[in-house]
Parts: C-alpha cells; sequence; structure tokens
C-alpha cells in the first residue's frame, strides 16, 4: 500500500491547526477523519474499522493523546500513531512513545515541511515491523517443526534413535527418584536379510513400516513410547512398569506381528515375519545406568535369537 492510499485520523482540538493538517493531508491526497478529542477519536476508531494511522494532539480536553494511546494498545491495537507536540511538550512526547506512540512530530513553523514526511517514514517503519514479526513467527514455527523432524525416522515414521536417547535418560533419572521400575524391549526382525533378498528392498522398507506401526499399536499407556533403534530394530520404553507388565506388552506385540501376516517364505522360523523381544526390567540406582538397562535387554535379544527366534526373554 503506498502511503497516499491510507486512512488517517486526525486527532486535534485547537481548530486552527485541524485546518491547516486537514489541508496538508488533503492536498497529499490521503483521506481524512477528524477528532477533537480522544473520547471522539476511539469513537470514530470503532465505528469505522478503515483507520490506517493516527496522527494525535497530546492536550486535549475529555482525553488527551496519551490516555488515548493507552486505551488503543491496551485493546490491542497495533496501528501506527504519530503524536503532535508543541516544543514545550518534548518530555510528554517521549512518554508517549514509551507509552506505545511510533514517532513524534513537532508543532512548528516547520510542519508543513515535515509532516508528509513524518507520515511515509512511520508508515514504512510500520509495514517493515510488521513484515519482520511475521517472518519470525513462520522461522519460529519452522524450527519447532524441524526440531520435531529431527526426532522421527524418516521411513517409518515414529520416534528415531535420537529421541531414544534423549528420552531413556530422563525416564531413567525420574523413575531413580520416584523408586519405580523402567522396563525396556528389544525387537528386532528375524532373517530380514532374506526377507529383503527374496522379495527386494523396497518390500523391505514397507515391511519396516508395518512392523513399527504394529509395534506402537501394542502399547496402550500414554508414557510408553517406542523407536527406530536402527535398521530392522525397534526399542520399546516402559516406565513405570515391571516384567510382568512388559511381558504383556510384548505379547501384544508378537500378536500384532502375527496379524500382519506378511508372507516370509524363506524364513526358517515361519511363513510370515516375526520378530524376536529382548526385555530387561530395572530400578534405578547410584551403581546403574541406561547402559546396563540396554545391554541387558540386548543380551535377552540374542538368547532369544538364539533359541530359535520368533520369542521373548527377558531378565530374571
Ligand atoms: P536375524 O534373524 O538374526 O535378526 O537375521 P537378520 O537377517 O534379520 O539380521 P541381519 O543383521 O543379518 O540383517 C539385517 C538386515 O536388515 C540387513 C539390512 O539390509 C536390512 N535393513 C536394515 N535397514 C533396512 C532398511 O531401512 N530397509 C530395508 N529394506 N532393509 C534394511
Ligand atoms: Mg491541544
Ligand atoms: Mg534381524
Ligand atoms: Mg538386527
Amino acid at each position: 500500500m503506498s502511503t497516499h492510499d491510507l486512512t488517517i485520523l486526525l486527532v486535534e482540538d485547537d481548530p486552527f491547526a485541524r485546518a491547516l493538517l486537514e489541508q496538508i493531508l488533503s492536498d497529499e491526497g490521503y483521506r481524512i477523519k477528524m477528532a477533537e478529542n480522544g473520547q471522539i477519536a476511539l469513537k470514530i476508531f470503532y465505528e469505522e474499522s478503515d483507520i490506517d494511522l493516527i496522527i494525535t494532539d497530546m492536550n486535549m480536553p475529555e482525553m488527551n493523546g496519551l490516555e488515548l494511546i493507552r486505551r488503543l494498545r491496551d485493546e490491542g491495537n497495533d496501528l501506527p500513531i504519530i503524536v503532535l507536540t508543541s516544543n514545550r511538550e518534548i518530555k510528554t512526547a517521549v512518554s508517549a512513545i514509551y507509552g506505545g506512540a511510533n514517532a513524534y512530530l513537532l508543532k512548528d513553523e516547520n510542519i508543513e515541511d515535515t509532516f508528509v514526511h513524518a507520515i511515509e517514514h512511520t508508515w514504512d517503519h510500520y509495514q517493515l515491523a510488521r513484515q519482520k514479526h511475521s517472518l519470525m513467527i513462520k522461522l519460529e514455527e519452522k524450527n519447532q517443526e524441524l526440531e520435531r523432524l529431527s526426532f522421527l525416522d524418516g521411513l517409518t515414521g515414529i520416534s528415531n534413535r535420537r529421541y531414544f536417547d534423549m528420552i531413556i535418560d530422563k525416564e531413567w533419572r525420574r523413575a531413580g527418584r520416584d523408586r519405580l521400575p523402567v522396563s525396556i524391549a528389544m525387537i528386532d526382525i528375524d532373517s530380514f536379510k532374506l526377507y529383503n533378498d527374496t522379495y527386494g528392498h523396497q518390500s523391505g522398507d514397507d515391511c519396516l513400516k508395518q512392523v513399527a506401526t504394529a509395534l506402537k499399536d501394542a502399547l496402550f499407556r500414554p508414557g510408553d513410547f517406542i523407536a527406530r533403534y536402527g535398521g530392522e530394530e525397534f526399542v520399546a520404553v516402559m516406565p513405570n512398569i515391571g516384567l510382568k507388565g512388559a511381558m504383556e506388552v510384548a505379547e501384544r506385540m508378537q500378536q500384532n506381528i502375527k496379524r500382519l501376516a506378511l508372507p516370509h517364505k524363506r524364513s526358517d522360523v515361519s511363513e510370515h515375519i516375526t520378530v524376536s523381544i529382548g526385555l530387561a526390567c530395572m530400578v534405578p540406582d547410584h551403581k546403574t545406568d541406561t547402559t546396563q538397562l540396554i545391554e541387558r535387554a540386548d543380551t535377552c535379544l540374542y538368547s532369544a535369537k538364539d533359541q530359535g527366534r520368533n520369542r521373548i526373554c527377558h531378565t530374571k
């Protein structure tokens, strides 16, 4: 919008000054509305929604310029406001700036030269500030989105290893404070290399997605979560849950995978895709950390593989 398309509300109690300023503004092609004091200005502002900019005198009966600015800002209006002031009121004008005015303008003999320039300058500045503000908001949204994406696995859409590493430490500390157990499940697809070799990498990817969803669907409690640990391996974290509860989750996972019934004709274990699961449960104390918990679950997973796959093994 060019500054000349603006509708300006001029608030001035002195009829002589008002006539002079109106003349300057209309010569420049601005649309003008006029008010004799803050009270009337507020009324016009709210009745006519097309006001782009306000120019207001300071000393006026009923409601002065400062009060007008305070009211407008308190009510959440951010339109540009220029304060008109006689020389001795500079101090007041400065306080008007602190109160939310965008600029102040001296009512002196140069007013005819400075007036239009001040309006243009204030308007441009206001537009730039608005653009900057909306860019900042967009940037903030993008950053949040990037942050969210940085914790997701690109293929399966579930959380990734980075998220797991961050959350597991948090849960561990919390469980330690509350003296509660933390259970984790390490889940690995059986003979997945063979699956890729048989059905192709693309089908392998598709299988990973379906398995991820099936595993995720086995978690019911809001505190539980699943992440892709790497390759065809997943990890579930179940805070405040003992071995018995974790077993139930793991069994539900295997049932969900079974229900997928994804054919795997060359698997030694089954005609369909299966998973092996290692479960570990610990109550954190000052001698242990998450490394031990993960190692124990890993050891159990390897026992499950050793014992013939498609099964759940757990710590004692
Ligand atoms: P085991 O039963 O002992 O777990 O045998 P496995 O074949 O499942 O295990 P191995 O570690 O030998 O092979 C894992 C395979 O997973 C090899 C690798 O190509 C495949 N894989 C890992 N990540 C991806 C992926 O993102 N997409 C696909 N399609 N395959 C993957
Ligand atoms: Mg006055
Ligand atoms: Mg495997
Ligand atoms: Mg593996």
